[in-house]
């Protein structure tokens, strides 16, 4: 049985039957159907050529799509550990965002741990003294957080809006404090920029304040760090508050099962192909997985860190460098894992299909508007 959506190519339903695609094109001939490489088929004329080589049909459903997305998989209360903490850093431009990741790269390293952080793959873990770990989203401009949200998907735990104190809150600094608030993401506020003489954290303070987020120290409910990033001061009195706050908020995941999660984001490298970033949100992700994520797939043929070391496996709030994947998925995407290729191809496909099938609705939809205005 051929598990497939209507309208694969030519040279797809052949690959899945394992024929050379000059077959498919004669048995389509003889058909009286004229056909090149790439002409996708109809359900029809797929049934009766993977007939004529002796297959059956199982046309993936829109729904099984949908479901796949959901995922339903319950984990049991004994599988569960507790993960670390997914951190982002949001805030106006300049106050600090980039300075602040970078300083936390390069520091809280646990002594001895093998290589800095060297590569920029959108996320890096941390390992802190007392072995706690902190995965950060280092993503530029923090689309993948905006488009995550928009595509309803939740990655981020916590998020530290970072404000200079040379400054005001600015207008990206509400922007980030109301997208946090809407996705239910609770917010630190990091005042960075202490070390300036102009600095002058009470203001930053008080106009929080005046936004309804009062800070710890001033009676409120919010934690608050006055911080240099550049000096590297207070950095770790920062991080503390953000364990504290991951503590509250009981993250579990479950090792043991298929893994899910989100891509980060990807790219096609001239050397290794596409790689993708994901972060794994549950169960583990290991090499020789069949992952599908939007309307890509493939078998995970290596996986790096963001040490550019080789590993086998990625357990829950880990991000990894992946590499097998058949092109480069949106970030914000999930990713789910599959127990065939063939399945997740399908579904690959089937998404594809919705998803033109939806373009054009929206191109007709735009055409009939424009067509209602003229008149
Ligand atoms: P981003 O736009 O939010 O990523 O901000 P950057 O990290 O690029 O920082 C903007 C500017 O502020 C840079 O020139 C940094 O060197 C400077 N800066 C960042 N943090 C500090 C700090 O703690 N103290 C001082 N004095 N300057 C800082
Ligand atoms: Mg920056």
């Amino acid at each position: 049985t051929l598990k497939l959506t209507e309208f694969v190519t030519v040279s797809d339903l052949a690959s899945m039957m394992d024929v050379p695609v000059t077959q498919v094109i004669a048995t389509c001939m003889s058909i009286g159907l004229m056909v090149s490489i790439n002409m996708r088929l109809d359900a029809e004329t797929i049934d009766m050529v993977a007939e004529e080589f002796g297959y059956k049909t199982d046309f993936v459903s829109a729904e099984v799509v949908e479901a796949v997305a959901q995922d339903e998989e319950v984990d049991l209360e004994e599988d569960l550990i507790t993960r670390p903490p997914i951190v982002t850093v949001m805030g106006h431009v300049d106050h600090g965002k980039t300075s602040l990741l970078d300083r936390l790269r390069n520091t809280n390293v646990i002594e001895g741990e093998a290589g800095g952080i060297t590569q920029h793959i959108g996320a890096y873990s941390i390992r802190l003294q007392d072995g706690k770990r902190i995965t950060f989203l280092d993503t530029p401009g923090h689309e993948a957080f905006t488009a995550m949200r928009a595509r309803g998907a939740k990655v981020t735990d916590i998020a530290i809006i970072i404000v200079a104190a040379d400054d005001d809150v600015m207008p990206q600094t509400k922007e980030a404090i109301n997208h946090a608030a809407a996705a239910g993401v609770p917010m630190v506020f990091a005042i960075n920029k202490i070390d300036k003489p102009s600095a002058n954290p009470d203001r930053i303070r008080e106009q929080l304040a005046a936004m309804n987020y009062l800070v710890e120290e001033w009676g409120g409910k919010y934690q608050c760090q006055e911080i240099s990033a550049k000096q590297g001061i207070n950095i770790n009195e920062l991080l503390e508050k953000v364990l504290l706050e991951a503590e509250l908020l009981e993250l579990k995941a479950n090792p043991k099962r298929r893994s899910v999660g989100s891509v980060i984001e990807s790219s096609l490298d001239k050397g290794r192909g596409y790689v993708a970033t994901v972060l794994v949100q549950n169960g583990t992700l290991r090499h020789g997985d069949v992952v599908l994520a939007g309307t890509h797939y493939g078998r995970v043929k290596a996986m790096f860190n963001e040490r550019n070391q080789k590993v086998e496996q990625a357990g829950p709030s880990t991000p990894v460098l992946i590499l097998g994947l058949d092109g480069a998925p949106t970030a914000g995407e999930t990713f789910n894992v599959m127990d065939t290729e063939q399945e997740a191809r399908a579904i690959a496909s089937k998404r594809e299909q919705l998803k033109r099938e939806q373009d054009t609705r929206t191109k007709k939809g735009l055409t009939l508007d424009e067509l209602a205005r003229r008149r």
